[in-house]
């Protein structure tokens, strides 16, 4: 049986904090767990550790007026093997950026009068992708900027996925730093050159050092890395050297992906040209990296995906105070999300924690073309929840 036991969905965390909201304890919740979906007692103990983490958050942030924001940049500099989101590649940001730029900053400032007009209080934002240091830094002090005069007040987080170490420069840092950026994500998914040869990631393990120095020179309060377990042609000790080697940048956040293949990937497209490591070896991988990351980090949210190997599960884990309080609400969904941008999802909830999703069209010419009707669906969906809550 494997760990999740019959436990499908991306969000397990949900079906315990359903059981804590009617007031279970561990011992009832455990043995709900077991009875209905044969869980192991590792993944509840590892469930129940990120849910007592999460709640606090939760509480925060579970009320109809308080939202946050998500803003998608759909471009990057090639696209990593694994990927299934049609990001825009450098060629084609150089056609399209200034178009998409403009309008993202109409959205944003429509989005603002929205939430304005309705009263509502921005709690944290969230820069991703894509890669949105694929813009030039000019352009990204624009969208910031757009962001904080469409959302003024104090956001409890402001994280900004770099994501690729071969996208960012001290311009970006200097524009992140003054703009008031807490988090920022910078993600090697391995520390092996052969590795990111084959995942085509074009950057190399000296570009991550380089990018953690220039943001430790920036002094961004929190930096995250992700690895990515069971990438092709890896083991449980090329792994670990991984492990120590992000260990030695101490980051606040450190996220263990597992690898999970996707129908519109280049992977998928031809995994023959690929030999992944067997379940036995991912299961040793996680065990080994949780094992090298314990105690001082702890896991503070989680899901699965679909295909994902080994059945497992991505987790993230901070060091103390460092949980990434938007990657919480994003995978709970009990507070609304707006996702701005190419390929974002907005998140209504409705009065009886049922969600309405409207996403943004990941391919920026449609994205371009559909924003307005976009923006009027957003506001009606928020207004009739919000009547109704
Ligand atoms: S950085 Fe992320 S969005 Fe960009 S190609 Fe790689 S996986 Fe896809």
């Amino acid at each position: 049986m494997r760990p999740w036991g019959t436990l499908v969905g991306v969000r397990p965390s949900k079906q315990l904090h359903k059981l804590l909201d009617e007031g279970k304890g561990y011992n009832e919740a455990l043995a709900f767990m077991q009875q209905h979906f044969r869980l192991s007692q590792e993944k509840f103990d590892l469930l129940w550790q990120v849910c007592l983490t999460e709640r606090p958050f939760l509480r925060e942030s579970s009320r109809p007026k308080v939202f946050s924001v998500y803003v998608g940049i759909p471009f990057c500099p090639t696209r990593c093997l694994y990927c299934s989101f049609p990001s825009h590649s450098l060629t084609e940001l150089n056609q399209l950026r200034e178009s998409f730029v403009e309008k993202l900053l109409f959205e944003i400032k429509a989005t603002g009068q929205m939430t304005k007009r309705l009263q509502m209080a921005p709690y944290t934002i969230y820069l991703g992708g894509g890669t949105p240091t694929s813009l030039i830094p000019e352009e990204l002090e624009a969208v910031i900027a757009a962001l904080q005069e469409a959302f003024p007040g104090k956001w409890r987080e402001f994280t900004v996925e770099a994501g690729r170490p071969d996208t960012i420069t001290p311009g970006h840092l200097k524009i992140l730093k003054q703009k008031g950026v807490t988090r920022i994500s910078v993600n090697p998914q391995s520390m092996h050159a052969k590795t990111l040869k084959i995942i085509g990631r074009h950057h190399t393990v000296e570009e991550v050092y380089q990018a953690v120095k220039y943001v430790r020179e920036a002094a961004i309060p929190v930096i995250n890395m992700d690895l990515i377990l069971g990438l092709p042609e890896e083991n449980a000790a090329m792994v670990a050297a991984s492990v120590r080697q992000l260990l030695n940048f101490t980051p606040e956040n450190i996220t263990l992906h597992i690898f999970s293949p996707k129908r519109a990937s280049r992977y998928y497209q031809n995994q023959t040209a690929y030999s992944l490591p067997p379940d036995s070896e991912i299961f040793a991988m996680q065990k080994q990296a949780l094992a090298l990351l314990s105690p001082q980090y702890r896991p503070y949210y989680l899901y699965r995906q679909r295909n994902i190997l080994a059945g497992l599960e991505n987790i993230g884990l901070c060091t103390t105070g460092h949980e990434c309080i938007y990657n919480i609400v994003m995978i709970e969904e009990r507070h609304h999300i707006f996702g701005l941008g190419g390929g974002a999802t907005s998140k209504i909830i409705n009065a009886d924690l049922s969600l309405t999703n409207i996403a943004t069209p990941k391919d920026v010419r449609m994205y371009m073309e559909r924003v307005e009707e976009l923006l009027e669906r957003r506001e009606k969906t928020l207004i009739k929840a919000l009547q109704e809550s």
